[in-house]
């Protein structure tokens, strides 16, 4: 049996994964998240007038009791997984990008008449449209973000991320392929008709500026903060700041175990769309004391049955319900009800 091409496929994905500079787990990104969190820490112990050691750093930040927890275990579980399957799920987004956006802006054209194209330096162009999509691609995140924990459906899927007890850079890849496969349909719409708007308005096609076809904006937050925001490192955004940017502590905040803290911080790198939406919650600027994990105490936590499985099986159960529902066996409002 041959299994070059399998052999080859497993270190392509590794490589493109850790070693492509604009992929979401890229060794650069991850080295510059420790640094940033190596200096934050030392910071810290200096302004205490405590003594600044590499190894008691490394110790804080890489804790025995979250490195080899059965939570951080099952991230891993589903790095792999997510990342050979990547490609796959990839092609689980029926909507085309580039068919949304032709068709966006053959509409706007439709209606509203051409534009002429803006007398703009071609680097100002791609600028605009660089920050354009990666707006659309927040939206989108939070778009899906919100339906996920809103419908009881969708929620199932979601839930696998949010039974995490412990928080690593790999918590970020703890995310069910049903969610996988909504998000990159949402994302489709998003960006695609935002890049027909700006086609549009433009008057002219124009590419974003990328590193390894990922906007480069979107790849400056994840050199500075994203993987942080899967950490215990408490990085707090106050005041405007919080407003506009989701610091790693708002994300810990997102997944806290305090009722008051549901729902919230639904972003991704920023908290734009959060404090639009009335969905924000500012941390505060000490550490806040969080506990990680919904359902804790469930059968199955952090297996493939509990954590890959299940979800299909609670989902289809609400699918059944909803469908076996006999519409007649639903009681009537009373007209009081009805009235008020
Ligand atoms: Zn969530
Ligand atoms: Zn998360």
């Amino acid at each position: 049996m041959d299994l070059s091409p399998g052999i080859s496929y497993f270190f392509g994905q590794l490589g493109k994964a850790f070693l492509a500079p604009g992929s979401h787990i890229s060794v650069l990104s991850l080295l510059s998240a420790l640094v940033i969190s190596m200096a934050v820490l030392a910071f810290r112990r200096y302004r205490r007038g405590r003594r600044i050691r590499p190894g008691s750093l490394l110790r804080a930040l890489f804790p025995r009791h979250i490195v080899f927890s059965r939570s951080s275990l099952a991230d891993l579980g589903y790095f792999y997984f997510n990342l050979f399957l990547f490609g796959i799920i990839f092609g689980w987004a029926l909507l085309s990008y580039d068919t949304l956006s032709r068709g966006a802006a053959g509409l706007l054209t439709a209606t509203f008449g051409a534009m002429p194209p803006a007398p703009l330096p071609a680097f100002v162009s791609r600028a605009i449209i660089t920050v354009m999509l990666f707006l659309a691609y927040e939206l989108g995140y939070w778009l899906n973000h919100y339906l996920s924990h809103r419908i009881p459906f969708l929620w199932e899927f979601h839930k696998v991320h949010h039974s995490a007890t412990s928080l690593t850079p790999l918590t970020n890849f703890r995310v069910h392929p049903v969610y996988m496969c909504v998000f990159l349909n949402i994302l489709a719409i998003c960006i695609g008709l935002t890049s027909g708007l700006g086609e549009y308005l433009l008057g002219q096609p124009a590419s974003q500026y990328g590193l390894s076809e990922t906007n480069i904006v979107l790849v400056f937050f994840i050199y500075v903060y994203v993987h942080l925001q899967h950490s215990q490192v408490w990085i707090s955004f106050t005041g405007w700041v919080g407003r506009v940017f989701m610091s790693p502590a708002h994300h810990q905040i997102h997944h806290s175990r305090n009722p008051a803290h549901f729902n919230k911080n639904l972003g991704s790198c920023l908290a734009l769309w959060d404090w639009m939406f009335g969905t924000l919650y500012i941390p505060a600027a000490e550490r806040e004391a969080l506990e990680f994990g919904v359902e804790p105490d469930r059968e199955h936590a952090h297996t493939i049955r509990g954590e890959l499985i299940a979800p299909f099986v609670r989902g289809g159960a609400m699918i059944w319900g909803l469908v076996a529902r006999r519409p007649e066996s639903a009681p009537l409002p009373a007209p009081e009800q009805e009235r008020a």
